[in-house]
């Protein structure tokens, strides 16, 4: 990336020399991201992130389909990137449903057995965002077509930490982004799998083969293209090594706390992430307490006016609001050692005491 900074100015779509450089670089990238999904490269399509390719998918997808019908549907633990993009659909008077969960936060595979006719995309991710919970995307695909309707899956928490076969898991449209693979921010791929509608969302000039106007941002792709390559070289390794640190991580909190609650637990869910309340400490304040003694975690709650809403991912999985207000998520990466968890058993119990002192409850 840092190169084709210095040395790699042209526009990709130039004819001269130096432009095709620049084309030569994003097409390796485009063989780098294919390869990682199992896609054809004339599949991927290049965008600014996961926001982006959920709304060109879903939007796109949905327009492009309009003869059929105006309605989607979509798993109510969708990231805010899809719910954002059913948002635009339902101002232009689309109507869209919504896929219940289960406890697990698995979707309620039933409900695509009774998808509306005129259904025209479903939106089902491949691991949850907040709970790392994975989907059974096949068996929702093959039920999504049986219907009519065509997939749109977010594998944005996904691609890097397990391995995604695009063909095996039946989706039309498949979205990922590079900062959640160890990539940069602001670069992200759509894969559409060939023949499957679209209609594109910026327009005005042909690049990505008119499916996706605008410049290529080439140190964005190039980043996105290598990210795609050390993840797949490093998945075999990483995944093994993620779950059994992960392991670890969850005794460090059960032993802080037997009452702990892990959300999802029983479901699959991706090697790196645990989701989990403890009772009585409220999530800002315990993130806060950790974060003072260096460990950074997040929480899956919106804090507003110094109250706490509980996360509609959670509330979605029928947890209770004063257990759901109480939800951390801990996420482990590539960089995360042995040692750090044990830092993190050192300084948790008194983490616990200062956010239990300040305050138990949902405000
Ligand atoms: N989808 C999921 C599941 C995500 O976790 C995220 C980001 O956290 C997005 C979409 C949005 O991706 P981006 O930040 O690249 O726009």
């Amino acid at each position: 990336m840092r190169a084709s900074l210095e040395d790699l100015h042209a526009n990709a779509s130039s004819m001269h020399r130096e432009g095709q450089r620049a084309r030569a670089a994003i097409e390796h990238a485009r063989d780098q991201v294919a390869a990682l999904v199992g896609a054809r490269p004339d599949e991927v399509i290049f965008v600014s992130g996961g926001t982006e390719g959920d709304h060109l998918a879903l939007v796109g997808g949905a327009w492009a389909r309009q003869a059929r019908g105006r309605r989607v549907a979509i798993s109510a633990v969708e990231h805010h990137a899809v719910h954002g993009a059913a948002e635009v659909l339902a101002e232009q008077g689309f109507t869209v449903d919504h896929l219940p969960v289960d406890g697990n936060g698995m979707v309620v595979m039933s409900a695509l057995d009774g998808l509306a006719e005129d259904t025209t995309v479903v939106s089902l991710m491949l691991a949850n965002n907040e709970t790392g919970v994975l989907q059974p995307v096949a068996e929702a695909a093959e039920r999504a077509h049986h219907a009519g309707a065509l997939l749109h899956c977010d594998a944005v928490q996904a691609a890097g930490k397990i391995a995604i076969d695009f063909r095996a898991l039946g989706a039309d449209y498949l979205v990922i982004s590079g900062h959640k693979l160890g990539g940069p921010k602001g670069a992200g791929a759509l894969i559409l799998k060939h023949g499957t509608p679209l209609k594109p969302l910026f327009r005005g000039s042909a690049h990505e083969r008119g499916r996706r106007g605008g410049t290529e941002n080439v140190p964005g792709i190039i980043g996105l293209g290598v990210a795609a390559e050390h993840a797949r070289a490093e998945l075999a390794e990483e995944g093994p090594r993620l779950r059994a640190l992960r392991s670890e991580l969850e005794q460090v909190l059960r032993a802080a706390d037997p009452e702990l609650v892990v959300h999802g637990e029983r479901a699959p869910r991706l090697p790196n992430t645990v989701n989990a309340s403890f009772p009585g400490a409220r999530s800002d304040h315990l993130l806060l307490a950790l974060d003072a003694r260096g460990v950074a975690v997040s929480a899956g709650a919106a804090c507003a006016s110094g109250a706490v809403e509980p996360s509609p991912v959670l509330t979605a999985m029928g947890v209770a609001p004063e257990l759901a207000v109480c939800a951390l998520r801990f996420s482990l990466g590539r960089t995360s050692t042995t040692d750090e968890v044990a830092a993190l058993a050192r300084v948790l119990p008194e983490a616990l005491r200062a956010a239990r002192g300040v305050s138990v409850g949902t405000s």
